[in-house]
């Protein structure tokens, strides 16, 4: 059996005209973020990441901002990017991650997030690790100009 580990990274702007969703949950009376598709930071950091653990490409190569991705849920992107990683001989060990935002709070959001990128990933909910921090003021996102999140998924293949 052999396991690869892969690593993301996005950010997102935010934008008063946008709902915000993160971890395919909407939190609502928050500024969204701006971007092609639902603009979810949180999945596609993960997205990411589990693209890059079984050398697939990355998220903007392989959902470039054509109509096909406009407005998209993430959680259909990252549900494709699964798709591609299972018919590649893999699967989804553990995801970790962590969103680095000055506002909202994450806290009360996160078991739903967790829910939400589980069954997507097809994976157990104790394999999703979420986690929230703020950048301490410092930066873009102590500014409160938008999130950043990061993440890293282990896979291994499906060929015992
Ligand atoms: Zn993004």
């Amino acid at each position: 059996m052999s396991v690869r580990v892969g690593t993301g990274f996005d950010v997102h702007v935010f934008d008063q005209r946008r709902p915000l969703i993160v971890g395919g949950v909407l939190i609502p009376g928050e500024p969204g973020l701006g971007g092609h598709s639902d603009a979810d930071v949180l999945t596609h950091a993960i997205t990411d990441a589990l693209l890059g653990a079984a050398r697939l490409g990355d998220l903007g190569a392989l959902y470039p901002d054509t109509d096909e991705w406009r407005d998209a849920s993430s959680l259909s992107i990252l549900a494709d990017a699964v798709m591609k990683t299972r018919d590649a001989g893999w699967r989804v060990v553990n995801v970790d991650s962590t969103i680095v935002a000055e506002r909202p709070r994450m806290a009360p959001h996160k078991l739903a997030m967790a829910d939400n990128l589980a069954r997507t990933l097809e994976v157990g909910v104790d394999q999703v690790s979420i986690k929230a921090t703020t950048s301490d003021g410092l930066g873009f996102t102590g500014r409160g100009e938008g999130i950043a999140a990061q993440a890293v998924v282990l896979i291994e293949s499906g060929q015992k």
